[in-house]
């Protein structure tokens, strides 16, 4: 369902013409930037799903009424589910018809589902948040009741390591929307052969290294690391809905062409990518020591180069660029362009300019004294993709956090796991 309305700019008196596509949520929060004068104009919708209808609210410009969409008069697409195109209006193609006409018709109803699967999400973004807050204050009983209450389930959790289990279930069952649509259980089962083909060859090693990271707290660090990201990522589901879009759309990963995202902007989300850049850089410290002992029988042992580093603590203090120079020949591969340190840099060191009518992102990432020269540039859309594609890295690094704490409860200290129900 959609519905056309025009608004008046409070700032400018410019008139923009809006189709407003429905998803399939209560309330529905919508953003764009008048193409006059850049001011931003909010329109809120609230569904009344009994009388399939909707309140709408507009903020900083002034709902009119007008007969026909001209198509000299500045025109926006709007919906939360999909990349709406920035071109002119044209009736008939909406939204979800545009969005429908560009991926296989097999792969709507799994964007259905996760998006429904984010609307629920968001019906209890407290509860989940809650129980990320219990597991790492360590209030075991609290986090017991109110993860097996999420859960549905009486499974036991009155140890490390069932506490552990019961986490990740919690992370799966919340964050299955974000996963990547073929990929899931291969991960774990993927670590896990990983530990035990290593115990077969040297256990004493693969001990010693576990041993370490869990007695020196660099395990249960990573770990706290990469659920202070969870929350931070149900806060802008919103604005990953297009991006998840863009797993089915093959057209766009061929082209990219600008589209608009609806919801949140740049300046709100661009920490998160560089926080996230960080953890998956110190995580990398767990990658790279499993690497050392599958070639060389020792965490802390360097395949040689120039200014190898001596151990695997000297390593960790290495920048992402730098670690990646050192873990050769990786059994674990970072997919593609996650970590794009051109626009992690230009985002640290505030070389980033941000359009906020046209949603394009300049950065300059080379060092190039006071003038600003070499630049690159990509839509919010993209940087919304690289958000999503990088905490999907962060969601395997974690799953890797998991499975090493898993070895160390169940092989070096020797406990047994408690059956689950589940
Ligand atoms: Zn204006």
């Amino acid at each position: 369902m959609n519905l056309n309305i025009s608004v008046l700019c409070d700032t400018c008196q410019e008139q923009t013409n809006c189709r407003l596509g429905f998803s399939n949520r209560e309330y529905q929060p919508l953003r764009f930037r008048c193409a006059s004068c850049g001011a931003p104009i909010d329109i809120t919708m609230t569904l009344n799903f009994e009388n399939v209808g909707a309140d709408i609210q507009v903020k900083n410009a002034k709902r009119i009424y007008s007969e026909e969409f001209k198509p000299e008069t500045n025109f926006v697409d709007l919906h939360l589910d999909f990349p709406v195109s920035f071109g002119k209006y044209i009736m008939g193609i909406t939204p979800f018809i545009a969005a429908s006409m560009r991926i296989d018709h097999k792969d709507m109803p799994i964007h259905a589902i996760r998006i429904e699967g984010l609307n629920k999400i968001f019906k209890q973004r407290e509860k989940i948040k809650n129980i990320f807050t219990l597991y790492k204050r360590n209030k075991h009983e609290l986090f017991k009741e109110k993860s097996l209450e999420f859960l549905g389930s009486k499974m036991g959790c009155d140890t490390e390591l069932d506490r552990n289990r019961a986490l990740y279930f919690v992370i799966e069952r919340a964050f299955f929307p974000f996963s990547e649509p073929k990929k899931k259980l291969d991960t774990v089962a993927f670590f896990k052969h990983k530990l035990i083909e290593l115990e077969s060859v040297n256990k004493e090693a693969l001990f010693l290294f576990i041993n370490k990271v869990v007695e020196n707290g660099f395990l249960k660090n990573t770990q706290k690391d990469c659920l202070e990201v969870y929350p931070r990522i149900i806060d802008i589901e919103l604005m990953l809905r297009p991006a998840l879009f863009l797993d089915f759309d093959k057209q766009y990963e061929n082209c990219p062409v600008p589209y608009r995202v609806s919801s949140h902007e740049f300046l709100e989300t661009k920490d998160l990518y560089k926080d996230i850049a960080e953890i998956i850089s110190r995580a990398l410290v767990l990658v790279a020591g499993i690497n050392n002992l599958l070639k060389r029988d020792s965490h802390d042992v360097f395949a040689a180069k120039k200014r190898t580093p001596s151990n695997l603590d000297k390593f960790t203090d290495f920048s992402l660029g730098e670690k990646l120079n050192y873990i050769d020949d990786s059994w674990y591969s970072l997919s593609g362009d996650v970590m794009d340190n051109h626009l992690r840099n230009s985002i640290a060191h505030y070389k980033v300019e941000y359009n906020d009518v046209t949603q394009e992102i300049i950065y300059y990432p080379k060092r190039e004294g006071m003038k600003q020269k070499c630049s690159e540039s990509m839509y919010f859309l993209d940087f919304s993709r690289r958000i999503l594609l990088a905490f999907r890295e962060l969601h395997r690094l974690n799953l890797l956090t998991k499975c090493l704490f898993n070895f160390y409860y169940l092989e070096i200290l020797g406990w047994q796991g408690t059956p689950y129900d589940l």
